[in-house]
Order: structure tokens, then sequence, then C-alpha cells
């Protein structure tokens, strides 16, 4: 299966083979669909035949290796052929949401020096927890700085290495705490030029002033040690 979405974020259809379907999902040969994993949600969207049948995708998650995504329908709903030729084309407003908000961790995680013990991306309302016992930043101070690397709008993007390599360089798995997909004998590098780089499957934009307005809306106490910030889309 090619994972299109694993080296252009910003395709939002494909044509596309039914390989197989049923209760565990539809496998197509290609998909645009990024399946739930690291943090991100799976994408929603629609698969079209050219008799217009039409399929919803309620969700996108990974199958048995890691590059099976299955595109998953409502429940009841009878799967197309195996065979079938369909156009995949997902959500994309929801997608693009996701790639700002992905990429506005990755600018978090560099501002912010504290390790990082989770993440979760959605559209509306992301947050990242921390182990930050003494925090010597206030929400307000680490928007002013999301912003200055926003209008810097630096590039953002993607180097490809050995899974040996990764292996010599731990320090590049960190913060998302979310191992990359291994299994492809390399791994891709996701950098965010002059400010973060690390291991991630995610998708994320081309450079940062797309992310556009970002806000810490709330950093709040997770016990002793832990912190978890909030992070909102002002648009
Ligand atoms: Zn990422």
């Amino acid at each position: 299966m090619e994972p299109i979405f694993r080296h252009d974020a910003y395709a939002r259809s494909c044509r596309a083979t039914v390989i197989a379907a049923g209760p565990e999902g539809v496998t197509l040969d290609r998909t645009v669909f990024y399946p739930t994993g690291g943090g991100q949600p799976g994408d929603t969207g629609v698969l079209r035949a050219a008799d217009g049948t039409a399929w919803t995708v309620v969700d996108a998650v990974k199958g048995s290796s890691p590059d099976d995504v299955r595109h998953l329908l409502a429940e009841g709903v009878a799967p197309p052929a195996p065979g079938t030729e369909v156009e995949a084309e997902i959500d994309w407003q929801r997608r693009y949401r996701h790639m700002r908000m992905h990429t506005a961790l990755h600018l978090v995680c560099a501002v912010v020096d504290a390790g990082i013990t989770g993440a979760q991306v959605n559209a509306e309302r992301s947050r990242i927890d921390l182990d930050w016992p003494n925090p010597d930043m206030t929400k307000d101070e680490i928007t002013a700085r999301l912003a200055e690397i926003v209008a810097a709008n630096r590039p953002v993007r993607s180097i490809w290495i050995d899974d040996d390599e990764l292996d010599a360089r731990l320090e590049l798995v960190k913060s998302m705490s979310v191992a990359p997909p291994r299994g492809f004998g390399r791994v891709r590098l996701l950098e965010v030029d002059g400010v973060d780089l690390q291991a991630c499957g995610g998708t994320h934009v081309a450079a940062t002033g797309e992310i556009g307005a970002v806000e810490i809306a709330k950093i709040e106490n997770k016990g002793k040690q832990n912190r978890r910030l909030h992070v909102v889309l002002r648009d």
C-alpha cells in the first residue's frame, strides 16, 4: 500500500483500487488517509466510485503492518467489493487543522524546557503533557514565543534516515513520546528549520506561517510534576 500522506501531506484525494474489504475496514492500494497514530487522529472522508456510489469513511486506523491503512465505514454499511476503483478523498478542513496543530506542538516542544510525556492533536483543542514541576514560563509567554516562530515562517521539512542511524541517535526520538513507524528500513525526521528536529510520522504544514494564530489557553496542574498545556487555534 502506498501511503501518499507520508510524502505529500497536502494530497486531498487520490484514485485507488479496493484490495480487500470487511468488518475490519477497507484496504486500498494507495491512500491519502492518515491512520490514527502518533497522537494524531485518523482522517475521515469519502470513497467514491465512478457510478456515483459513495462510502463515508468515519475513521482510518492502522492494520497489521505499518503501511496497512484500514478505512472504517459506519456500522452496517456494505463495503465496496475488491477490485472497485474509487476516488479516496479526505475531509481536508479537519485534516489541515490537524496539520497546523501538530506542527504547533513541535514548536511547543522547542519553546518549553521540559520533558514531554504525552500529546494529543485535535482539530479544535490539542494538549501536550509535560514533566514540568516548576514552570518557568506563563501561558502568555509561551504564546508570545509561538507567535514569533509563526511570524518568522520557518520552513518545515522531512529528512529520511536509516533505522540504524536512528538507533545511533536516540536523542531524535523524543518529545512526542510516540515511536515513529519502523519496519520500512528508514524513518522520517521532521525538521522545523532552526527550531526542532525529531522523528515523527504525522502530517505537518510546509512552513510555520501556516499555523496562524495559536494560543496556550491553559496550563493545568496534573499532579505534582505534571502540567497539561491546552493549545488552541484562534480561527
Ligand atoms: Zn510531528
